[in-house]
């Protein structure tokens, strides 16, 4: 069958490396699935110190050997100006946390790395200054630089945080930007995980990052917001018809 999806940037993975095996378990069933990106952190930045931090170079090391191994593109978390030389080397694509979007110096040495940098909404920022952040990144000339819509706090407390789906028209039509959508942080919820992002590519997104584990209930960090295979399976079903519809056919 013809992969419909593949225009779209569809990422998915666990939030974050925890072991070789099981990072390899989940990625080959990805790979089965037609996934060509696999995100996971290895350097995180969490809300609470004495939440994992991540395996840091382990972490990044196994990320790349998987991504070897399967064929798959990497996807991780940058935090530290010190660390980007060692993950461009290592790492398809670099992503710079909601936390981050302000950390100028970061951005702007991200600018001269050939890798793509996927740059995510800061969850209090305003379009204008999301925009602003990419610009800090792009003023050396490069160009492939993706925005990632996570959610942003609003005074609802059903969900981990709102996801705005207004942010893809308007970033898409005012700056010219590809923009993916996160519904995974954005809802904190796995069970809201395939509406929203159903809802993002009925919208226009340019593509979605998902955390995914073939076993999410065990994961040590997100679990409540990872979803099973079966699930993201069912996301690009529905991805398929959405472009079938789109092409005629
Ligand atoms: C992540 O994608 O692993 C992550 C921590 O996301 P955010 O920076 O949006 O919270
Ligand atoms: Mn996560």
């Amino acid at each position: 069958m013809k992969d419909n999806t593949k225009d779209l940037m569809i990422i998915a993975g666990p939030c974050t490396v925890e072991s070789y095996d099981r990072l390899y378990a989940t990625a080959y069933k990805l790979k089965e699935m037609g996934i060509k990106y696999l995100r996971s952190g290895a350097y995180k930045m969490r809300s609470r110190h004495n939440s994992f931090q991540g395996l840091k170079d382990e972490g990044v090391e196994i990320l790349s050997r998987v991504g070897k191994e399967l064929g798959l593109r990497t996807v991780s978390e940058i935090t530290r100006l010190d660390k980007i030389e060692y993950m461009a080397k290592r790492v398809d694509i670099l992503v710079v946390g909601t936390r981050s979007m302000n950390n100028y110096p970061l951005l702007e040495a991200l600018g001269i790395i050939h890798n793509p940098v996927i740059l995510k909404r800061g969850f209090a920022a305003s379009y204008t200054e999301w925009h602003a952040s990419s610009e800090y990144i792009t003023k050396s000339g490069k160009t492939n630089v993706i925005l990632c819509e996570r959610g942003i706090r609003t005074f609802e407390p059903q969900t981990r945080y709102t996801l705005d789906m207004s942010a893809i028209p308007v970033m898409q039509q005012n700056y010219n930007m590809p923009i993916i959508i996160d519904p995974s942080h954005a809802s904190g919820k796995r069970e809201l995980v395939a509406p929203l992002s159903k809802a993002a590519i009925a919208c226009g997104a340019n593509g979605l990052m998902i955390e995914c584990d073939l076993d999410p209930d065990s994961c040590v960090c997100d679990a409540k917001q990872t979803i099973a295979p079966e699930v993201l399976q069912d996301i690009l079903s529905f991805i398929k018809r959405v472009k079938e519809a789109e092409n005629g056919k």
